[in-house]
């Protein structure tokens, strides 16, 4: 009866069957590495036997891969294709281009679900679009403005007498300097007296933004606030001292600051107040 020989215990005595199975898999990983790393020629063509020898079995198994990772290999096809389009898209639109020549009908489907699905970037992507073609075509442009306006005018004659009245309203609200004199220009041709440009600013310097009118009610005294809000109560004004009704020259000598309230209150007795904002 052979005598077993002693020997020595290693750590590998102490694996289990299925650890040493797995050091085994590692140690044959490793040298194949190294064997690839060392006839890549080799390599190669052994992998292209392989890839021959299990085409079906690799097709399935990318197959599988490929549906168990829908999601995550769609989004990937997602930012490679934007980062491509990023770095490229002169190419990118030409593609585009000859893509929608190839398929009209899906891309005329497409372009209607996207049109329906994003009305707020469509109004965005054609103002954009129009902007860009009157930059280029001034000209007929301004012919097709004009041309839409005639049109438009002449389809909502209501809605356009409305239009004009808001559109005067906002240029008269921020015009009220060249609002007043024109109204005051009318009235001194109407009253056969003279006139001559003035404006605001120079009367209320020259009278110190002080309100000439002997019956001032301002209760903070005649001084005039230069940030008080414009038409209200003792916001500035400038009254005629004469007024045009009265034959009095609609000029700045015939003119005098004053409260605007002040203005209002001294009525037509010798009071000529405009009903331009900021003057009277
Ligand atoms: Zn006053």
């Amino acid at each position: 009866m052979p005598i077993a020989r002693a020997r020595p215990m290693t750590p590998a005595d102490t694996l289990t069957d299925e650890a040493k199975a797995a050091a085994r898999r590692e140690g044959a990983r490793e040298r194949s590495r190294r064997w690839r790393e060392a006839h890549p020629e080799a390599r190669r063509e052994k992998d292209r036997r392989y890839r021959e020898a299990n085409r079906e079995a690799l097709l399935e198994k990318d197959r599988r891969y490929r549906e168990a990772n829908r999601e995550a290999l769609l989004e990937k096809d997602r930012e490679r294709s934007r980062l491509s389009r990023q770095a490229n898209p002169e190419a990118n639109r030409d593609r585009v281009r000859r893509w929608r020549e190839a398929n009209p009908e899906v891309a005329q489907a497409m372009n209607r679900r996207w049109r329906e699905a994003n009305p707020e970037r469509l109004r965005e992507t054609n103002r954009e679009s129009v902007r860009r073609w009157r930059e280029a075509h001034p000209e007929a442009a301004r012919k097709a403005s004009r041309e839409s306006a005639r049109r438009w005018l002449s389809a909502n004659p209501e809605a356009a007498r409305e239009t004009n009245q808001a559109a005067g309203k906002r240029w008269r609200e921020a015009n009220p300097e060249i609002v007043r004199l024109k109204a005051a220009r009318r009235r001194a041709h109407k009253a056969g007296v003279p006139h001559e440009p003035w404006s605001l600013a120079e009367v209320l310097q020259r009278d110190s933004w002080t309100c000439q009118l002997d019956e001032c009610r301002c209760p903070e005294g005649r001084a005039i606030d230069p940030d008080a809000e414009p038409r209200t109560q003792w916001s500035a004004s400038a009254d005629h001292v004469v007024p045009i009704s009265r034959g009095g020259p609609d000029t700045t000598a015939n003119l005098q600051a004053a409260h605007m309230a002040c203005n209002s209150a001294k009525g037509d007795r010798l009071a000529d107040t405009l009903e331009e904002p900021g003057a009277g």
